[in-house]
This record gives structure tokens, C-alpha cells and sequence, in this order.
């Protein structure tokens, strides 16, 4: 065959190749248009994995009804002018190459509007040219449509996964930009299922919760960043290690919200949990690095998804650092509750949405500092079930109390904050009693009188492994004291010395706590409740187990198939 150049049709449609891989990468590039656009509202409607369609609709600044149709001209774009633009590039696109790349392997339709308009734009194009272009109404946004994606590229569509496969791509890809722009409202539809809302508040918790559930989002830790520190900047949230995954898929990064794949920065939040995961697990983070747009080049490669930094080192240790601390540090996230039922939608996605593996979460020890420590919403009681459980309501779902796990934390705290503030309650004895104790009693109790004193026991030698009891706290008055004081010198003399005075308030919690199996009136249910709500840590007892059981309301209507 002679030499020749390509016919324009073939030239456009290699080179969308390098930028349209998948159905994804469309509605990457969309969604990221969108977000140029300075769009506060973008909704993606997927069908058929998105070879039938990809919509995306947003609220942004459109396009001029004159520019409409260069802005499916190769290489046009409003977002650089000049080499020196290329330089400092602020936006996610600059390339010019999407709209035109997309329209040379599907069916293209936009409708677009701007403020200045009197009325939108209708444009529409069949492999690459333009078939139709009127005025017609819309709201200031634009609104691609995408359809029958590689349709004349038998190859590509071969190439495929399933429908499944594709569509959760593309969920990924909208997920990533929700993280990265929490002010943003997202949805996503896949086949007419919503798949994702997120409510545009600006806090990434929010997001988070809709990407990754409530489970993850209670255990993440926020990045300290440093007001004063030099660039790059590090924000952003990571997992406790108690959060962990089996694949590498959830690490997000983002380097000036552009989101990127980058193994240097996997690397560094890697190495600062070091130590902290399980063998073959792996952390989640969502971390956004600023730096100024000269330092870093984002025009490597047609999908912009891989980023080279001016100075490596500095961007990794900024990196590492930040996690490092943030992990060591243990910052507990909070107020999840108020973020969970702040966005009330009617089919928010109760769980995790990205598909894959599960996240592990293992139960807390007792008096590990990584407790959450949120506090709850208000309650209200519903009833008793089974004369150990109460039944409450909260703003988003239902909530199943553990009536002693819940009374011994409230009472846990009382007792820990009376003694602190030395301002205990005793209830002198009638009459002395006599403490008879083993040799091993003996030995504890001795060198712990002071201890003791200061929750309110007055205690004193009576000689002959015999105490005389003069006073005890005034909680435990009524109960049976003196076991309690037996059970707790046997537990300490077999050696936990170490956390004595919690030791001991535990002890007097558990032993004043309402029982299991004890009916409550409703006042003492509501009253219970009020004091857990006023708990710093309301959701485990001092021993670490749970206090209670939360459903959801999105959780309540995926158990009764109504996502
Ligand atoms: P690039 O994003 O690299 O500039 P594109 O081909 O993606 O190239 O888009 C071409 C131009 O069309 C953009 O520069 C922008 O001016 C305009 N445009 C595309 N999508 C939108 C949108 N959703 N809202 C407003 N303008 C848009
Ligand atoms: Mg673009």
C-alpha cells in the first residue's frame, strides 16, 4: 500500500481511542467538564453499563449558543489560551479532545444554556458531524447524551465487561469526584436505580458516607492541616487501622481535586500505616495534595489521570507525614450521627456502593482510645422489648438499646467524673460492717485503701484478715456491695494493677447497673436515655462491648427491597 494521510473520520477516531477506553472514561470526562462548568448540581444516568447511554446534566455556566459547535472541534476549548496557560493549568480539562472524541464513537446530543441566552442550544451528532442544531429551552446548564457507544467499533465492544462491570466503572468514577467535591450534589442512576446522592454540604464526611456507608465513615480519621506549613498541602480523611481492605482500590488521591492515579502517593500512605494493618490489608484514604499548578504536570497522558510532580521527595514525605500523624494521633471523627441523618433522600443507597470486596471492621478492645466518640441524637422511647432492650427512634431510623450495656456507661462516667471532681457521694453505714478476705485479698486491698477511699469506701484494718467497713458510695449502697468488693480484689490480685481506678469504676458500674431482664417504667426508660444522650461516649460500655444497635432508615428500606 502507497503512503498515505488518513482520511479525517479514521484520524478521529484513532485518536478517541486514547481518550475513550470504556464507557467510563465518558463519563469521566463529562463529569469533569461539568465541574470546569463551576456546576453545583451534576446528575449521571447510565443505561446498559453505558454503551445504551450515558446522560450527564449539570447547573453550570453552559456554552454561548455561538460556540456551541466549536466546542466539538478538536483541540477547542475556553480553558487555555497559549503555552504559558499549559504551564499553570487550573482546570481539569485543557485538551479540547473529549467532546469531539465522544462524538466519533457514539451518538452525541447537547443542550446547553448560559445566562446571557434568550434561549439553549440543541445540537446533535451521528459519527462525529453534525446533524441538528435549533434553539431550545433549558435552565442555565448543559445536558450531554450520549448513546450507542462503539456501536461502529466491533472491536471495542468486544473488549467489554458486563453491564455490571461497566456500570460499576462508572460509579467509581462519579464516587471519586463526589469525594473530591463534597459541595457538589451528585446522583447517579444506573439503569434507573439511584446508585449514589451525595448532598453537596461541603464536608467530605457527608460524601463519604454515601460512597462508603456510615460503618467506614464513623472510623475515619481527619488530616491535621498544618495552617502554616509550605506547600504541597495535604486534606483529607483516612481510615483507622481498624478499617481495612482487602485490595488496593481505596486509596483515592486527587492533586488539586483533579483525581489521579499515582503509585508514589499509594506508596507513602502505605508506608505510614506500617505496622498498624494486617498482613494483605489494605487502608482506605481520601486525599486531596494543593500545590501550585506549576509544580505539578498533569499533560501526560490523553486521560489526565496520571500527574508527575516537579520534586517527588517533598510531595511523599508531605504525604507520609500527614497520615502518620493523623494516625497516630487517633483523632476520632465528629458527630457521624448529625452528618448520617443530615441528607434525608428517599432512596439514599444504605451501604457501601462500590462493589468488590467488604470492609472489615473488628470490634474495639476495652478502653481502646479509638472508641468513637459521637455523641447521639435525641431519642425517643418507643417501648421495652423482652424487659432488656429499649426500643427508640431517632431522626434517621431505629435504634435498639442494650438497657445495662447503656445504664453502666452512664453510670460509668458519673462515677468517674464525681471522683475526678472529688465530689463523691457516701452513704455512711448504720453500723460498721465487718469485710472478712483471703490472704491474696488481704494483700490488694491493703496497699489500695486511698484508692478505694476516693470512690467513697471507708475502709480500715480490724486485724486478723478482717476489714471493718465504716462507709460505702452511695450508688452501691442499696446493692450487693460486698461482692462486688470481693469480685474486684480477686480480678486485681490476678494481676491488672495497672488500670486499678477504672478497674474499680467499672466494677461499680456493672454492679449498679439496671440488669437484664428488669422491666422499666417509661419515665426510668426515658430518663436512662436523656443521660446516655448527654454520654461523651454513649455507644459502648466501659467493658467496650456496644450499647446499642442502629438501623438506618436507608437501612430498613434495603431490608424491605425498596432501594
Ligand atoms: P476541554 O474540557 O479540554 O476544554 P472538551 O472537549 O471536554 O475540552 O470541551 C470543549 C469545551 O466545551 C470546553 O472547553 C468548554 O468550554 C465547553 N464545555 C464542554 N462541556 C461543558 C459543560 N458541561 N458546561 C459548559 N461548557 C462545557
Ligand atoms: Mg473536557
Amino acid at each position: 500500500m502507497p503512503i498515505k494521510v488518513l482520511d479525517p473520520q479514521t484520524v478521529a477516531r484513532i485518536a478517541a481511542g486514547e481518550v475513550v477506553e470504556r464507557p467510563a472514561s465518558v463519563a469521566k470526562e463529562l463529569v469533569e467538564n461539568s465541574l470546569d462548568a463551576g456546576s453545583s448540581q451534576i446528575s449521571v444516568e447510565v443505561r446498559g453499563g453505558g454503551v445504551s447511554l450515558i446522560q450527564v446534566t449539570d447547573n453550570g455556566a453552559g456554552i454561548p449558543s455561538g460556540e456551541v459547535e466549536l466546542a466539538f472541534d478538536r483541540y477547542a476549548t475556553s480553558k487555555v489560551e497559549n503555552l504559558e496557560d499549559l504551564e499553570s493549568i487550573q482546570s481539569l480539562g485543557f485538551r479540547g479532545e473529549a467532546l469531539p472524541s465522544i462524538a466519533a464513537v457514539a451518538q452525541v446530543d447537547m443542550v446547553t444554556s448560559t445566562t446571557g441566552d434568550r434561549a439553549g442550544t440543541y445540537l446533535s451528532l451521528r459519527d462525529g458531524v453534525i446533524t441538528g442544531q435549533r434553539s431550545q429551552g433549558r435552565s442555565q446548564g448543559t445536558t450531554v447524551t450520549v448513546r450507542n457507544l462503539f456501536r461502529k467499533i466491533p472491536a471495542r465492544l468486544k473488549f467489554l465487561k458486563s453491564v455490571a462491570t461497566e456500570s460499576g466503572h462508572i460509579a467509581n468514577v462519579v464516587s471519586q469526584y463526589a469525594l473530591a467535591f463534597p459541595e457538589v450534589r451528585f446522583s447517579l442512576f444506573l439503569d434507573g436505580r439511584a446508585a449514589l446522592r451525595t448532598p453537596g454540604s461541603g464536608r467530605l464526611i457527608d460524601s463519604i458516607v454515601e460512597v462508603y456507608g456510615v460503618e467506614v465513615a464513623e472510623n475515619m480519621i481527619e488530616l491535621k492541616g498544618e495552617a502554616e506549613a509550605p506547600l504541597p498541602q495535604v486534606a483529607g480523611m483516612v481510615g483507622s487501622p481498624k478499617v481495612s481492605r482487602s485490595g488496593r482500590g481505596y486509596l483515592s488521591f486527587f492533586v488539586n481535586r483533579r483525581w489521579v492515579n499515582s503509585r508514589l502517593l499509594a506508596r507513602a500512605v502505605e508506608e505510614a500505616y506500617h505496622g498498624l494493618l494486617m498482613v494483605g490489608k489494605h487502608p482506605l484514604a481520601i486525599i486531596n495534595i494543593s500545590l501550585p499548578a506549576h509544580e505539578v504536570d498533569v499533560n501526560i497522558h490523553p486521560t489526565k489521570s496520571e500527574v508527575k510532580f516537579g520534586n517527588e521527595r517533598t510531595v511523599f514525605s508531605a504525604v507520609h507525614r500527614a497520615v502518620h500523624q493523623a494516625l497516630v494521633e487517633q483523632m476520632p471523627v465528629p458527630r457521624i450521627e448529625e452528618v448520617a441523618v443530615a441528607y434525608e433522600s428517599p432512596s439514599r443507597p444504605s451501604q457501601a456502593l462500590l462493589p468488590s470486596d467488604k470492609v472489615s471492621i473488628t470490634s474495639p478492645a476495652p478502653w481502646a482510645p479509638e472508641v468513637p466518640t459521637s455523641p447521639l441524637p435525641v431519642l425517643r422511647v418507643l417501648g421495652q422489648l423482652d424487659n432488656s432492650y429499649i426500643v427508640a427512634e431517632g431522626p434517621d431510623g431505629l435504634y435498639l438499646i442494650d438497657q445495662h450495656a447503656a445504664h453502666e456507661r452512664v453510670l460509668f462516667e458519673k462515677i468517674e467524673n464525681q471522683r475526678s471532681q472529688r465530689e463523691t457521694e457516701v452513704q455512711g453505714l448504720l453500723e460498721p460492717m465487718t469485710f472478712e478476705v483471703s490472704p491474696r485479698q488481704e494483700a490488694v486491698l491493703q496497699s489500695h485503701y486511698q484508692d478505694l477511699a476516693e470512690f467513697g469506701f471507708a475502709i480500715e484494718p480490724f486485724g486478723d484478715r478482717t476489714f471493718l467497713v465504716r462507709a460505702v458510695p452511695a450508688l452501691i449502697y442499696s446493692k450487693d456491695w460486698s461482692a462486688m468488693l470481693r469480685e474486684l480484689l480477686d480480678s486485681l490480685s490476678e494481676g491488672d494493677e495497672g488500670d486499678w481506678v477504672e478497674g474499680v469504676a467499672r466494677s461499680m458500674a456493672c454492679h449498679s447497673a439496671v440488669r437484664a431482664g428488669q422491666a422499666l417504667s417509661d419515665t426510668e426508660m426515658r430518663e436512662l436515655v436523656r443521660q446516655l444522650e448527654q454520654s461523651a461516649t454513649p455507644h459502648t460500655c466501659p467493658h467496650g462491648r456496644p450499647t446499642m444497635i442502629h438501623l438506618s432508615s436507608g437501612q430498613l428500606k434495603k431490608e424491605f427491597g425498596r432501594t
